[in-house]
């Protein structure tokens, strides 16, 4: 018996030694240790000892079964140190590599550009007034002296909620409502979203941004009107920026011009990007206010007198960041946000 308790001890301790998982620590334990275990069927053949022997086994046996309990405890304590020491080195945190930033958004090239005109306007000490995006037939067309005939009121041209009301085509339903309710001096700009029936192209979208202003008093002249635009191009494009005013005709505005302005690529000297003529056209369109929408609003015009010029932020943007397709701007791509 003995020699049998020596023979498991020196066995399991061997074993023990080849252990490398905690899975084969509990299998020996089982081998040895267990119900059916080697040591457990060895005490069981102690009946058959003489009773003398019995109380000299029994001792022999436990201290073997503690020697074997220490080992192997001892084992799963060095096996988890040392799969710790493996997962340390698999986690480990290299502090050498770069962060990850989460990305920062931009504004809106477009709303860039519409603050800076405020912000110039500001400056010249006009006041920045908004009004609704839907707005009443008679403030979009009729105030404005547009003849019923007139062809941007052809449903193919405007978008009608009813007979009344509409998704305005300009920005200047505005000065009708600044008009009407405010006594002059007025000195305002108004910017925001404009909608028009036009197919998609690179230059055309049904949902477009306009910025007006208008001044209203005693004694204003279309000199006035002249010195303003020309003020207003040269602090947005630079001094070397020159204007040129062609007749036109709006309704609203009697006499009427669109503006171009050098064009920005050769400062006027001719090239490609304005077909050699050195000029970029129509950034504006102006004119004195017409009479009869002085009337309209309630001023008198015989006392009072105005002008109104106005332009597409979208034209203004394209124009000052050299964008060649409008679509740009709605389609929201984020390679192409990220350039301003
Ligand atoms: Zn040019």
């Amino acid at each position: 018996m003995e020699e049998k308790l020596q023979i498991i001890q020196k066995n399991a301790i061997e074993e023990l030694n080849e252990i490398e998982t905690k899975d084969e620590i509990e299998k020996l334990r089982v081998k040895f240790l267990g119900k059916k275990g080697e040591l457990t069927l060895l005490l069981r053949e102690m009946g058959s000892l003489p009773k003398e022997k019995r109380p000299i086994i029994g001792k022999m046996a436990n201290e073997v079964r503690t020697v074997l309990e220490e080992n192997i405890e001892k084992k799963k304590l060095e096996i988890e140190k040392i799969e710790k020491n493996k997962r340390l080195e698999k986690e480990k945190i290299d502090i050498t590599i770069p962060g990850k930033f989460p990305d920062i958004g931009k504004r809106h090239p477009l709303l860039k550009v519409k603050e800076e005109l405020e912000d110039l306007f500001l400056k010249m000490g006009y006041d920045v007034v908004e009004g609704p995006e839907i707005d009443t037939v008679e403030n979009n067309f009729d105030a404005l002296n547009a003849p019923p005939d007139h062809p941007s009121r052809d449903k193919s041209d405007t978008f009608y909620i009813n007979e009344e009301l509409l998704l305005r085509t300009q920005t200047s339903p505005v000065q009708i409502r600044v008009m009407k309710e405010q006594k002059p001096p007025i000195r305002i700009v108004s910017a925001g979203r404009t909608f028009r029936f036009d197919e998609v192209d690179d230059t055309h979208s049904p949902m477009f941004h306009q910025m007006e202003c208008l001044v209203v008093d005693k004694n204003v002249t279309l000199a006035n009107l002249k010195d303003s635009i020309n003020h207003f191009v040269k602090e947005l494009f630079g001094e070397d920026m020159e204007t040129r005013f062609r007749p036109h005709n709006f309704p609203f505005t009697e006499p009427s011009a669109e503006v171009d302005v050098s064009c920005l690529v050769c400062k006027g000297k001719g090239c490609k990007a304005c077909s050699y003529t050195g000029w970029s056209m129509e950034l504006l369109g102006c004119g004195m206010v017409h009479p009869k929408v002085l009337e309209n609003c309630g001023i008198d015009p015989n006392i009072y007198s105005g002008y109104a010029f106005g332009m597409g932020i979208d034209r203004v943007t394209m124009v000052k960041h050299k964008i060649n397709d409008i679509r740009l701007l709605f389609e929201n791509d984020i390679r192409f946000l990220k350039q301003f």
